[in-house]
């Protein structure tokens, strides 16, 4: 049998691969075969150093994402880099905490643009690329379990997380007939910097591993096989799904 989830002639972009989940998940393409375009605001060394030891080609494209002239940029980038696209990967995201009450435009808007605005204009701009092609591609959305629940202090960030699996699902409704498969991972909670504040609170942290049946924080590395199968051709009727990689937190 071929291995159908291999990824050798791929080219992958992956937004916000510096750190955290978008690096793990760079690493995971590239281990799978793929050529990554990852996306960063600085020069991403370490996820470069990474990627490097796989022997697939790794090319930097330095953007804001949340600045809707980056999406234009980004993706001839890629092309002049690579000549073709097959797999987008939209992590870069962040999250602002604050009563609800207290919460500023700024904090929802500077999350709201990059965290759905830029999930479906990237997606857009990428779509328009893999149709001319005429070939498939694979569109994998980095949701939250605030996409299922409503979190507290994180208004923002829980709009836009909701935001992102309903659009996923649209996506995906509109492009199948393109061959492009629209899905999504909503992480639990993971060990990155994202979470960094959480951790630190110790009241906050026992009560989130009390919970998370798994009995860990997740890292990087549990979204590489998630991710691996959303880009391949072994989730190929797959199409506008959400799936939760979370130690079991939704299943409490
Ligand atoms: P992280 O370590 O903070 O990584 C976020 C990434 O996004 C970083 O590479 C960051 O780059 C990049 N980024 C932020 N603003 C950007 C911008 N304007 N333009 C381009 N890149 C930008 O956190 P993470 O946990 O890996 O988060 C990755 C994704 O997973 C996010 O969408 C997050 O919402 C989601 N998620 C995380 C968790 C969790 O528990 N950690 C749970 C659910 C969902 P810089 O280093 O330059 O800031």
């Amino acid at each position: 049998m071929n291995n159908m989830f291999d990824l050798s002639n791929k080219v992958a972009i992956v937004t916000g691969c510096n750190t955290g989940l978008g690096q793990g998940m760079a690493l995971a393409l590239a281990n799978a075969g793929a050529d990554i375009v990852g996306v960063s605001r600085e020069i991403p060394s370490e996820t470069m150093a990474l990627i490097a030891n796989t022997g697939r080609k790794f090319h930097s494209v330095i953007a804001d994402m949340s600045k809707m002239d980056s999406i234009d940029h980004v993706i001839k980038e890629a092309m002049d880099a690579f000549g073709q696209l097959d797999i987008l990967v939209n992590n870069a995201g962040i999250i602002r905490r604050n009563d609800a009450i207290d919460f500023s435009e700024k904090d929802w808007d500077d999350v709201m643009d990059l965290n759905v605005k830029a999930v479906f204009f990237m997606s857009q701009a990428f779509a328009k690329q893999v149709i001319a092609q005429g070939t498939p591609g694979n569109i994998i959305n980095i949701a939250s379990m605030l996409s299922y629940q409503g979190g507290i202090r994180v208004p923002s960030y829980t709009a836009s997380k909701s935001g992102v699996m309903g659009v996923t699902k649209l996506l995906a409704n509109e492009w199948a007939k393109h061959g492009i498969n629209v899905n999504a991972i909503a992480p639990g909670y993971m060990a990155t910097n994202n979470t960094e504040a959480l951790r630190a609170d110790e009241e906050r942290s026992s009560e989130i591993l009390g919970r998370i049946p798994a009995g860990r924080w997740g890292t990087p590395n549990d979204m590489a096989g998630p991710v691996v199968f959303l880009a391949s051709d072994a989730s190929c009727y797959v199409n506008g799904y959400t799936i939760a990689v979370d130690g079991g937190w939704l299943a409490r």
